[in-house]
Protein backbone atom coordinates (compact mmCIF):
# COMPACT_ATOMS: atom_id res chain seq x y z
CA UNK A 1 0.00 0.00 0.00
CA UNK A 2 1.41 3.29 -0.91
CA UNK A 3 1.31 5.84 1.77
CA UNK A 4 -1.71 8.48 1.16
CA UNK A 5 -0.40 11.79 -0.53
CA UNK A 6 -1.74 15.58 -0.86
CA UNK A 7 -0.92 17.86 -3.51
CA UNK A 8 -1.82 20.96 -1.82
CA UNK A 9 -0.94 23.38 -5.15
CA UNK A 10 -1.92 22.47 -8.20
CA UNK A 11 -3.40 24.40 -11.83
CA UNK A 12 -4.88 21.39 -13.26
CA UNK A 13 -7.38 23.10 -14.75
CA UNK A 14 -5.24 24.88 -16.90
CA UNK A 15 -5.17 23.72 -20.87
CA UNK A 16 -2.25 21.50 -20.62
CA UNK A 17 -4.00 19.28 -19.15
CA UNK A 18 -7.37 19.08 -21.29
CA UNK A 19 -6.43 16.07 -23.38
CA UNK A 20 -5.75 13.49 -19.98
CA UNK A 21 -6.90 15.63 -16.91
CA UNK A 22 -8.92 12.30 -16.01
CA UNK A 23 -5.63 10.35 -16.11
CA UNK A 24 -3.90 12.15 -14.63
CA UNK A 25 -6.02 12.87 -11.22
CA UNK A 26 -6.53 8.11 -11.87
CA UNK A 27 -2.80 8.19 -11.96
CA UNK A 28 -2.52 10.32 -8.55
CA UNK A 29 -4.85 8.08 -7.03
CA UNK A 30 -3.04 5.07 -8.00
CA UNK A 31 0.02 6.02 -6.32
CA UNK A 32 -1.46 7.06 -3.01
CA UNK A 33 -2.87 10.36 -3.76
CA UNK A 34 -6.18 10.83 -1.47
CA UNK A 35 -6.67 14.58 -2.74
CA UNK A 36 -5.30 17.78 -4.87
CA UNK A 37 -6.22 20.91 -3.85
CA UNK A 38 -6.31 23.00 -6.98
CA UNK A 39 -5.29 27.18 -6.77
CA UNK A 40 -7.38 29.43 -9.54
CA UNK A 41 -5.99 32.69 -10.04
CA UNK A 42 -8.67 34.95 -10.84
CA UNK A 43 -12.32 35.14 -11.31
CA UNK A 44 -12.72 33.32 -14.25
CA UNK A 45 -10.66 30.28 -12.43
CA UNK A 46 -12.15 30.28 -9.42
CA UNK A 47 -15.22 29.12 -11.08
CA UNK A 48 -12.90 26.35 -13.27
CA UNK A 49 -11.50 24.65 -9.42
CA UNK A 50 -14.81 25.01 -7.87
CA UNK A 51 -16.11 22.92 -11.10
CA UNK A 52 -13.02 20.47 -11.37
CA UNK A 53 -13.84 20.12 -7.16
CA UNK A 54 -17.23 18.87 -7.87
CA UNK A 55 -16.48 16.78 -11.03
CA UNK A 56 -14.36 15.01 -8.57
CA UNK A 57 -15.51 15.16 -5.15
CA UNK A 58 -13.62 14.50 -1.63
CA UNK A 59 -10.45 14.51 -3.89
CA UNK A 60 -10.36 17.79 -5.75
CA UNK A 61 -10.40 20.67 -3.41
CA UNK A 62 -10.83 24.83 -4.43
CA UNK A 63 -8.97 27.40 -3.29
CA UNK A 64 -10.01 30.70 -5.14
CA UNK A 65 -8.67 34.27 -5.13
CA UNK A 66 -6.79 36.53 -7.41
CA UNK A 67 -3.11 36.07 -7.86
CA UNK A 68 -1.24 39.13 -7.63
CA UNK A 69 0.24 39.02 -11.41
CA UNK A 70 -3.67 39.21 -12.20
CA UNK A 71 -4.35 41.79 -9.79
CA UNK A 72 -3.78 45.19 -11.72
CA UNK A 73 -7.54 46.97 -11.96
CA UNK A 74 -8.88 49.42 -11.11
CA UNK A 75 -10.26 49.58 -7.12
CA UNK A 76 -13.85 49.09 -8.22
CA UNK A 77 -13.03 46.10 -10.80
CA UNK A 78 -11.65 44.57 -8.21
CA UNK A 79 -14.41 45.38 -5.41
CA UNK A 80 -16.64 43.68 -7.92
CA UNK A 81 -14.49 40.74 -8.43
CA UNK A 82 -13.58 40.12 -5.11
CA UNK A 83 -17.11 40.07 -4.30
CA UNK A 84 -17.74 37.48 -6.96
CA UNK A 85 -14.85 35.08 -5.31
CA UNK A 86 -16.50 36.06 -1.94
CA UNK A 87 -19.97 35.10 -3.32
CA UNK A 88 -18.48 31.47 -4.69
CA UNK A 89 -17.21 31.01 -1.28
CA UNK A 90 -20.76 30.93 0.81
CA UNK A 91 -22.19 29.27 -2.67
CA UNK A 92 -19.94 26.43 -2.49
CA UNK A 93 -18.74 25.79 1.13
CA UNK A 94 -18.06 21.73 0.20
CA UNK A 95 -16.02 22.77 -2.70
CA UNK A 96 -14.05 25.71 -1.16
CA UNK A 97 -10.84 25.00 0.90
CA UNK A 98 -8.94 28.22 1.02
CA UNK A 99 -8.45 32.09 -0.53
CA UNK A 100 -5.08 32.07 -3.43
CA UNK A 101 -3.09 32.15 -4.56
CA UNK A 102 -2.17 35.87 -3.13
CA UNK A 103 0.73 37.71 -2.07
CA UNK A 104 3.40 40.03 -3.95
CA UNK A 105 5.22 39.30 -7.25
CA UNK A 106 8.08 41.75 -8.46
CA UNK A 107 9.74 39.64 -10.56
CA UNK A 108 6.86 39.70 -12.98
CA UNK A 109 6.55 44.38 -13.52
CA UNK A 110 2.70 44.27 -15.09
CA UNK A 111 1.07 45.20 -11.82
CA UNK A 112 2.25 48.14 -9.36
CA UNK A 113 3.13 46.62 -6.26
CA UNK A 114 0.40 49.20 -5.19
CA UNK A 115 -2.28 47.33 -6.78
CA UNK A 116 -0.57 44.14 -5.59
CA UNK A 117 -0.96 45.05 -2.12
CA UNK A 118 -4.39 46.63 -2.57
CA UNK A 119 -5.92 42.93 -2.96
CA UNK A 120 -3.66 41.11 -0.94
CA UNK A 121 -4.93 42.97 2.32
CA UNK A 122 -8.43 42.80 0.62
CA UNK A 123 -8.14 39.01 0.33
CA UNK A 124 -6.72 38.37 3.57
CA UNK A 125 -10.13 40.22 5.18
CA UNK A 126 -12.03 37.60 3.28
CA UNK A 127 -9.95 34.80 4.73
CA UNK A 128 -10.60 36.24 7.87
CA UNK A 129 -14.41 36.66 7.20
CA UNK A 130 -14.97 33.16 5.78
CA UNK A 131 -12.57 31.53 8.29
CA UNK A 132 -10.53 30.02 5.44
CA UNK A 133 -6.78 29.64 5.17
CA UNK A 134 -4.11 31.31 2.62
CA UNK A 135 -2.18 30.55 -0.10
CA UNK A 136 0.74 33.20 -0.34
CA UNK A 137 2.78 33.40 -3.60
CA UNK A 138 5.40 35.74 -3.20
CA UNK A 139 8.22 36.25 -5.63
CA UNK A 140 11.10 38.34 -5.32
CA UNK A 141 9.09 40.29 -2.59
CA UNK A 142 9.76 38.67 0.91
CA UNK A 143 10.12 41.55 3.23
CA UNK A 144 6.93 43.52 2.02
CA UNK A 145 5.03 39.87 2.26
CA UNK A 146 5.57 39.32 5.81
CA UNK A 147 5.38 42.94 6.37
CA UNK A 148 2.04 42.68 5.11
CA UNK A 149 0.88 39.49 6.70
CA UNK A 150 2.58 40.72 10.21
CA UNK A 151 0.10 44.23 9.87
CA UNK A 152 -2.68 42.59 8.72
CA UNK A 153 -2.41 38.78 9.04
CA UNK A 154 -4.02 38.69 12.27
CA UNK A 155 -6.23 35.93 13.04
CA UNK A 156 -5.49 34.33 9.47
CA UNK A 157 -3.31 31.39 9.08
CA UNK A 158 -1.70 29.74 5.75
CA UNK A 159 0.98 28.39 3.67
CA UNK A 160 3.75 29.79 2.02
CA UNK A 161 3.95 28.24 -1.09
CA UNK A 162 6.46 27.55 -3.46
CA UNK A 163 9.02 28.72 -0.77
CA UNK A 164 11.51 30.71 -2.13
CA UNK A 165 13.23 32.76 0.67
CA UNK A 166 16.13 32.68 2.89
CA UNK A 167 17.07 30.30 5.68
CA UNK A 168 15.99 33.89 8.00
CA UNK A 169 13.08 34.37 5.80
CA UNK A 170 11.60 30.56 6.70
CA UNK A 171 11.96 31.31 9.97
CA UNK A 172 9.84 34.51 9.91
CA UNK A 173 7.25 32.07 8.69
CA UNK A 174 7.32 29.75 11.26
CA UNK A 175 7.37 32.83 14.13
CA UNK A 176 3.85 33.19 12.24
CA UNK A 177 3.07 29.82 12.90
CA UNK A 178 2.52 29.22 9.08
CA UNK A 179 3.27 26.59 7.06
CA UNK A 180 5.93 26.19 4.37
CA UNK A 181 5.52 24.36 0.95
CA UNK A 182 8.17 23.58 -1.12
CA UNK A 183 8.16 22.48 -4.99
CA UNK A 184 10.06 20.80 -7.27
CA UNK A 185 12.79 23.27 -7.54
CA UNK A 186 14.08 22.51 -4.47
CA UNK A 187 15.10 19.24 -6.24
CA UNK A 188 17.23 21.11 -9.05
CA UNK A 189 21.46 20.71 -8.47
CA UNK A 190 22.15 24.49 -7.86
CA UNK A 191 19.07 25.03 -5.04
CA UNK A 192 21.20 24.46 -2.40
CA UNK A 193 19.94 27.79 -0.45
CA UNK A 194 16.60 26.18 -0.73
CA UNK A 195 17.60 22.86 0.65
CA UNK A 196 18.97 24.95 3.43
CA UNK A 197 15.56 26.48 4.25
CA UNK A 198 13.85 23.65 4.14
CA UNK A 199 16.44 21.73 6.55
CA UNK A 200 15.08 24.28 9.02
CA UNK A 201 11.14 23.45 8.64
CA UNK A 202 10.17 21.21 10.84
CA UNK A 203 7.88 18.16 9.38
CA UNK A 204 4.90 19.38 11.39
CA UNK A 205 4.83 22.58 9.38
CA UNK A 206 5.55 21.67 5.42
CA UNK A 207 3.26 20.66 3.08
CA UNK A 208 3.79 18.87 -0.54
CA UNK A 209 2.98 20.16 -3.56
CA UNK A 210 3.52 20.66 -7.44
CA UNK A 211 2.46 23.65 -8.89
CA UNK A 212 1.65 21.50 -11.71
CA UNK A 213 1.71 22.29 -14.53
CA UNK A 214 5.06 23.96 -13.47
CA UNK A 215 8.47 23.21 -11.91
CA UNK A 216 8.38 19.43 -12.51
CA UNK A 217 11.29 18.25 -10.14
CA UNK A 218 14.80 17.08 -11.29
CA UNK A 219 13.98 13.40 -13.07
CA UNK A 220 10.70 14.75 -14.96
CA UNK A 221 12.56 18.83 -15.18
CA UNK A 222 11.48 20.49 -18.07
CA UNK A 223 8.33 18.29 -18.84
CA UNK A 224 4.71 19.10 -17.73
CA UNK A 225 4.48 18.58 -13.98
CA UNK A 226 1.53 16.83 -12.73
CA UNK A 227 0.32 15.59 -9.02
CA UNK A 228 2.38 12.37 -8.89
CA UNK A 229 5.86 13.92 -9.69
CA UNK A 230 5.56 15.30 -6.15
CA UNK A 231 6.99 11.59 -4.61
CA UNK A 232 10.21 13.10 -6.27
CA UNK A 233 10.05 16.47 -4.05
CA UNK A 234 9.00 14.13 -0.88
CA UNK A 235 12.22 12.29 -1.53
CA UNK A 236 14.40 15.22 -1.52
CA UNK A 237 12.71 16.51 1.61
CA UNK A 238 13.24 13.50 3.31
CA UNK A 239 16.94 13.06 2.24
CA UNK A 240 17.00 16.75 3.79
CA UNK A 241 15.80 15.67 7.10
CA UNK A 242 17.30 12.46 7.40
CA UNK A 243 14.39 10.40 6.97
CA UNK A 244 12.04 8.34 4.55
CA UNK A 245 9.21 9.15 2.00
CA UNK A 246 6.86 7.54 4.34
CA UNK A 247 7.34 9.70 7.21
CA UNK A 248 7.70 12.99 4.90
CA UNK A 249 4.12 12.11 3.27
CA UNK A 250 2.53 11.21 6.58
CA UNK A 251 3.97 14.79 7.75
CA UNK A 252 2.75 16.41 4.42
CA UNK A 253 -0.73 15.00 4.60
CA UNK A 254 -1.47 15.41 8.04
CA UNK A 255 -0.78 18.79 7.38
CA UNK A 256 -2.86 19.75 4.55
CA UNK A 257 -6.08 18.09 6.28
CA UNK A 258 -5.15 20.34 9.34
CA UNK A 259 -4.93 23.52 7.29
CA UNK A 260 -7.41 22.94 4.57
CA UNK A 261 -9.80 21.36 6.98
CA UNK A 262 -10.09 18.37 4.53
CA UNK A 263 -11.03 14.53 6.26
CA UNK A 264 -10.83 11.25 3.94
CA UNK A 265 -14.32 12.64 3.58
CA UNK A 266 -14.80 16.30 3.87
CA UNK A 267 -16.02 17.42 7.07
CA UNK A 268 -17.15 20.71 6.49
ZN1 LIG B 1 2.43 30.81 -7.09
ZN1 LIG C 1 0.43 28.28 -8.35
Amino acid sequence: MPSEAIDSHAHLYFDRFNDDRDEVIQRAKDAGFVAIINIAVDEQTSVQVIDLARQNPGFCHAVVGVHPTHSGMPASELAATLAAIEALCDEHPQQVVGIGEIGLDYYWKDVSPEDQERAFIAQLDIARRRNLPVVIHCREAWPDTLAVIEKHGAGVIGVFHCFGGTVEEARRALDLGWYVSFAGNVTYPKAQDLRDAAAIVPLDRLLLETDSPFLAPQPKRGKRNEPVHSLHTADQLAKIHGTDRRTVLNATTFNSRTLFRLSSGKIR
